[in-house]
């Protein structure tokens, strides 16, 4: 595949809505027929505190309008999702919005969480317990092994090697799924908001690399027998190491997200140097990587060496996104990006048989889901992103979903 410019997004995918201007607004037409069949293991619906970046009712409309049929979520809400209670009140909202979708005639998607790890050994075997009480509405345990949005991060090795010992003594044999960067390769004093591309400096592919390794490392030290999923592999050494690890007969798997396949530092320059200001919408952690890094990540998820594709969808406010400051958010909206990159693997002549794999029937294998095949197995919609709006006929997420931008276009 040729490098792909966010600037060339919108007209390429055509699908059953339609486009028509309205004073200085889109408006959107219904997508069509009622076909969900992507299952995406890696969102953040946020919520709570965090309201004012995503809620799991909003989330759970735009699945629906997208194609995708299963939601399993991460625990860095706040509260973060690492004990009984947060549990308990997690999947009573959750069970809300599905009720008010559906009496609005919307279809909600499967739902299920992960339980978050922290430091604290009796957290951690509580954490097995909930997992075990609550499945499957609880799907697997995750850890930060590098600190990213929230304050979730395991980053010293002695405390990344307590969670694997722990859960191994615990008999956990389910997923375990990480968010690999060593802390001790990253240096977020080195990004600058006037260079965007100057986040992918701070937190550098070696940093991915190298917690790639120690995790497995770890896992195998202490004879874990669970799933190792390592979450939005970003670089294909890392993709390398776990095919290593696979050819061991490790239970091992790891995942891709669409900006990692589509998304390169050359389309952040590209949009940064069209609106200033604009291309930190593009920051994430991991950070997008170089054009090589990215084309060889797209041609191994091609070769089928990657297990999954998963969004990392990760709102933030308008505010919190652009500016000047320091402090801008790394995350963004990614399930319209699940659409998108279906529809590219599908151009790129991908087989039914793998793209079954890559949208849903590996994450449902690996996580042991229940949830009824028939619900993923036809075609998801095409959808034109470039149409899709707030209901209200708003810009996506304010204008900071990438995606259906059509100024970029
Ligand atoms: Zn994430």
């Amino acid at each position: 595949m040729r490098h792909i410019d966010l600037a060339s997004f919108g007209g390429h995918i055509t699908g059953t809505g339609s486009r028509s201007r309205n004073g200085s607004q889109y408006r959107v037409d219904p997508i069509g027929a009622r076909q969900q069949m992507i299952l995406d293991p890696h969102v953040h619906l946020r919520d709570w505190s965090q309201a004012h970046k995503e809620t799991i009712y909003h989330a759970f409309w735009l699945a629906d309008r997208l194609g995708i049929r299963g939601l399993i979520e991460m625990p860095n809400t706040g509260p973060p999702l690492t004990s009984r209670m947060a549990v308990e009140q997690r999947l009573e909202l959750a069970a809300k919005a599905a009720d008010r979708l559906q009496s609005e005639g919307g279809q909600p998607p499967h739902y299920a969480m992960h339980i978050g790890l922290a430091r604290n050994p009796e957290q951690i075997r509580e954490a097995v317990r909930l997992q075990r009480a609550f499945f499957p509405r609880t799907a697997g345990l995750k850890m930060y092994a590098g600190h990213s949005t929230g304050e979730m991060g395991i980053v010293e090795g002695s405390a990344q090697h307590q969670v694997y010992a722990t859960i191994a003594e615990e008999g956990y044999r389910g997923p375990l799924i990480v968010h690999c960067e060593a802390e001790e390769l990253i240096d977020n004093g080195k990004f600058d908001a006037t260079r965007p591309q100057s986040h992918s400096e701070a937190r550098p592919a070696e940093a991915e690399i190298r917690s790639i390794e120690q995790q497995l490392a770890l896992a195998s030290a202490v004879g874990f027998d669970g799933h190792l999923h390592i979450a939005h592999i970003s670089t294909p050494e890392g993709v390398a190491l776990v095919q290593a690890a696979k050819d061991r007969n490790r239970r091992v798997s790891c995942g891709v997200t669409p900006h990692h396949c589509l998304l390169s530092l050359n389309s952040q320059s590209n949009l940064e140097r069209k609106q200033q200001g604009r291309g930190n919408l593009l920051k994430v952690n991991p950070p997008l990587r170089d054009e090589e890094r990215r084309s060889r990540l797209w041609q191994l998820l091609c070769q089928g060496r990657i297990d999954w594709i998963e969004s990392d969808h990760a709102p933030h406010a308008p505010d919190e996104k652009t500016g000047k400051q320091k402090a801008v958010a790394s995350g963004i909206p990614g399930l319209s990006g699940m659409n998108l990159l279906y529809a590219r693997l599908k151009a790129a002549g991908t087989s039914t048989e793998q793209l079954k794999a890559l949208r849903w029937s590996n994450a449902l294998r690996i996580y042991r889901l229940p949830w009824p095949e028939a619900d993923f197995a036809t075609e998801p919609p095409a959808v034109d992103i470039s149409t899709l709006s707030e209901p209200d006929g708003s810009p996506l997420y304010g204008g900071v979903d990438p995606y259906p931008q059509s100024e970029f276009v």
